[in-house]
């Protein structure tokens, strides 16, 4: 069996358990899973553990998620991304979490494309996200901006979707003011390292926020001003 044999069996075996362990349930997760490419996200080294459901070190001492969380904050009853969404994600690590919303936001040929801005706080991993999600054809549906995401990104304020995938010790303010009424914040909140809690916010039509705990989860801790020091 070659390289790419090898990839193409056990990414479909990690499919089969994300959905039989009930991470992935709908159709726009699974094929988002199925479209993107998650060898062309992690470092040479790990090519070959790319679908291993654990995170992989990524440069400047950080992660890339483990599968079962990208499943997870992706799926209906979490971010539940919609094609034509505009979406801000914090922290593009290695720019595969990016890559998955883009496939729920702007498939191919759809008519509406939405699209992903992902910033990150490290320069390094500003050029390695960027070079990944160009090598995998994400270039066009994804920005990669380097900053101090806890600030949100006015800019292209106000977003459908906000996903922060670094664990902040409260949610911050800046991001609840960026969301569009009907729109949802998913952020890990809790202590720098091991243990958060997954928080969905839903920002209803009055300018209020409905809270939703999702459970335990283990984020790298989010720095810059909202961050932890
Ligand atoms: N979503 C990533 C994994 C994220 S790991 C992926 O798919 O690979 C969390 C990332 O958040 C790290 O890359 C870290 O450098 C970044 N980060 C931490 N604090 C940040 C901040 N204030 N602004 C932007 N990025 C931040």
């Amino acid at each position: 069996m070659n390289d790419e044999e090898y990839l193409a069996k056990i990414k479909e075996s990690l499919i089969s358990s994300l959905i039989k362990h009930k991470f992935l349930k709908s159709s726009r997760a699974i094929n988002a899973f199925e479209k993107v490419p998650r060898e062309e996200f992690v470092l040479p080294q790990y090519r070959s553990n790319a679908y291993a459901d654990t995170p992989l070190p990524i440069l400047e001492s950080q992660t890339i998620s483990a599968n079962h969380m990208c499943a997870i904050m992706i799926e209906e009853d979490c971010l539940d991304p919609q094609v034509g969404d505009r979406v801000l994600e914090i922290g593009a690590g290695s720019g595969f979490h990016a890559a998955l919303v883009a496939e729920m936001v702007a498939p191919e040929g759809c008519e509406n494309p939405g699209h992903v801005w992902t910033i990150e706080i490290y320069e390094k991993l500003v050029e390695f996200a960027k070079e990944n999600l160009d090598r995998a054809g994400y270039s066009g549906r994804v920005t990669v901006i380097h900053g101090d995401g806890s600030k949100g990104y006015p800019p292209e304020a106000p977003y459908d979707r906000i996903m922060v995938t670094a664990a902040a010790p409260d949610i911050p303010d800046p991001l609840k003011e960026q969301l569009k009424v009907g729109g949802r914040l998913v952020i890990p909140v809790g202590t720098p390292h091991l243990w958060q809690e997954l928080i969905l916010v839903i920002k209803k039509g009055d300018g209020s926020f409905k809270a939703k705990n999702l459970g335990g989860v283990a984020f790298v801790p989010l720095r810059g001003k909202y961050g932890f020091k």
